[in-house]
């Protein structure tokens, strides 16, 4: 084991871009990069620098279901995204490095388990992609995943909906003031994991103070009780004060301090579109905070307090909204009760639209509860251009009578569905017909 060592996996995908002036666009990760040499982080002896990886569809094929296939989906530029995640973690498990960060574009946090195209910037969960790669690698691990992007992380919420083995806590600006206009209080997961996806919906301007707050008050004490394996930061930097797509006044010094408390294992970059003004300085300072080095005088240059001040209203709001998310916290079980009572299915209906590509989706989500296993998830989706969709999830925890109920499934005729796939998380397997 390589002691207090960070490694780095830098992949700026510097030629592919949605368009030339999105915001989710080359210059990303220019700046930063600029930034990190500028600060000499490559001579320190606690930092790394590595190349990423390349993922193969059967690493998507453990997460999502691409319709119709991950080849038609998935870019060059996303493969190299995911393959530089899935190096960080590579890294952490085979103790090469102590903590790693990802710092590669394009972003995952918005895909949900079905993929019919680009939502959010983002077409794969890159973190869920090599979380489970891990899984399949070093075994069962009891996950937190902490989303500090400023918008609801609705994909990661979606794919780990019913898995009590991976705490999910997004904090982000309401719902009702910005995309995806999700990640609400009382989304707390499906009847195997009720209580285990915990959103912290804050309201505009909260500035450093607040995330602060919420990360000592809510966070921390949930993770002291949840005693996860691995703590992954799904980071986002677009809290920031200068971000042109949000409204929250977070600032590098407030994203330091964060990571410097919650000590993430890794940490993989999602949003932020502050190119110049925001992300050379918040990721810096993140990459000091890991390495375990005094990140102090990491300043934006337009830097003033003011940036941050967060009027009291704001302040009073978020100590309640806290005080909500603990209730929920400390009262799941009975909760769960209360709202699944001794129903053997739980349907769940939702509507998922592709901001980028344009689509809608409607899926209804069945989750089959089981006394001896986390129990099957189907879900039958529909896309507005008539793609009927059928998709099996056999957990990983499945019991015998659950995994021979999923072939069955599966092996019935297709019916009115031009897509049936079958996911065995159990015997890292995938179907489609
Ligand atoms: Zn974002
Ligand atoms: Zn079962």
């Amino acid at each position: 084991m390589t002691k207090d060592k960070l490694g780095l996996v830098f992949f700026p995908a510097f030629d592919w871009a949605i368009s030339p002036d999105h915001p989710e666009r080359e210059e990303r990760l220019l700046y930063t990069m600029d930034q990190l040499m500028e600060e000499g982080i490559e001579d320190l002896d606690q930092i790394q620098m590595y190349k990423p990886d390349i993922a193969e569809p059967k690493d998507i094929e453990r997460v999502h279901f691409c319709v119709p296939d991950v080849k038609s989906r998935l870019s060059k530029s996303h493969l190299v995204s995911i393959g530089g995640v899935i190096k960080a973690f590579d890294l952490y498990f085979s103790g090469q490095a102590s903590k790693a960060f990802a710092l590669v574009r394009p972003p995952g946090h918005h895909a949900h388990k079905i993929v019919y195209g680009d939502r959010g910037f983002c077409i794969a969960n890159i973190e869920a992609v090599a979380l489970e790669k891990m899984r399949q690698k070093y075994g069962n691990l009891k996950v937190a995943i902490v989303d500090t992007d400023c918008h609801h992380g609705d994909g990661t919420e979606d794919i780990y909906y019913n898995d009590k083995d991976t705490l999910f806590i997004s904090i982000h600006q309401d719902g009702r003031t910005l995309f995806p206009g999700t990640g609400y209080l009382d989304d707390l997961g499906g009847p195997s994991a009720y209580g285990y996806n915990i959103n912290i919906p804050l309201p505009p301007q909260t500035g450093d103070s607040g995330f602060l707050y919420v990360l000592e008050n809510v966070i921390m004490p949930i993770l002291d009780d949840f005693k996860p394996d691995l703590i992954i930061n799904s980071a986002g930097q677009d809290n920031h004060y200068s971000d042109p797509l949000t409204s929250m006044n977070f600032s590098a010094q407030g994203y330091g301090r964060l990571n410097k408390i919650l000590n993430p294992d890794l940490a993989v970059l999602e949003g932020g579109y502050s190119i110049e003004g925001a992300l050379p300085y918040v990721n810096l300072a993140i990459v000091l905070a890991m390495a375990g080095l005094d990140f102090s005088h990491i300043v934006e240059p337009d830097f003033n307090p003011s940036k941050v001040a967060q009027d009291p209203k704001v302040t009073a709001y978020i100590k309640n909204i806290s005080r909500e998310v603990m209730y929920r916290w400390k009262n799941k079980e009975a909760l769960a009760k209360e709202v699944f009572a001794d129903a053997k299915v739980v349907r769940k209906e939702k509507q998922i639209y592709y901001d980028t590509d344009g689509i809608l989706e409607k899926q209804s989500r069945y989750f089959h509860r089981c006394t001896s296993c986390s129990g099957l998830d189907i879900i039958h989706s529909e896309d507005d251009r008539l793609t009927f969709v059928k998709a099996i999830t056999i957990p990983r925890d499945a019991c015998q009578a659950c995994e021979e109920k999923a072939y069955e499934e599966f092996s019935k005729s297709k019916e009115h569905f031009n897509f049936v796939y079958l996911q065995d998380k159990k015997n890292d397997k995938y179907l489609s017909k």
